[in-house]
């Protein structure tokens, strides 16, 4: 099978093959091609970027990611949680929405600064 590396720009293209011996990755520039290459097959994990509502005046909505990956097969499950959060006060930036998702450590933060405003 082929992918391609998201770990870093260059955008290796992978060659990855299932062999007796385990599975044998080319086409990598670093070792960091064939760790991407294996956890894909065998634990997909990825880092989420998205958006909550709040109630603060001048933001309607705020930008959030997770500070770490998490598996694959939860960013339904997370993008459905964040459907459900309002934010009621202004936060600063890297505050924690929603904390140790699925048991894993991650949490998801803010990524905007928002200020209060006096009106
Ligand atoms: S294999 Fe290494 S150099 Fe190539 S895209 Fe992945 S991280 Fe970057």
């Amino acid at each position: 099978m082929q992918m391609v590396c998201i770990v870093c720009p260059n955008g290796c293209r992978l060659n990855v093959e299932q062999t007796e011996e385990g599975i044998v990755v080319s086409g990598q520039r670093c070792k960091r091609g064939e760790a991407f290459a294996i956890g894909e097959l065998t634990d997909p994990k990825r880092s989420v970027t998205s958006s909550v509502r709040t109630t603060v005046k001048g933001y309607p909505v705020v930008s959030v990611k997770t500070d770490g990956e998490i598996p694959k097969s939860k960013i339904f499950e997370l993008m459905d949680m964040l459907k459900n959060v309002t934010l009621h006060e202004p936060l600063p930036i890297g505050s924690v929405v929603i904390g140790n998702l699925f048991g894993t450590g991650v949490n998801v933060i803010t990524t905007t600064q928002m200020e209060e405003t006096d009106e």
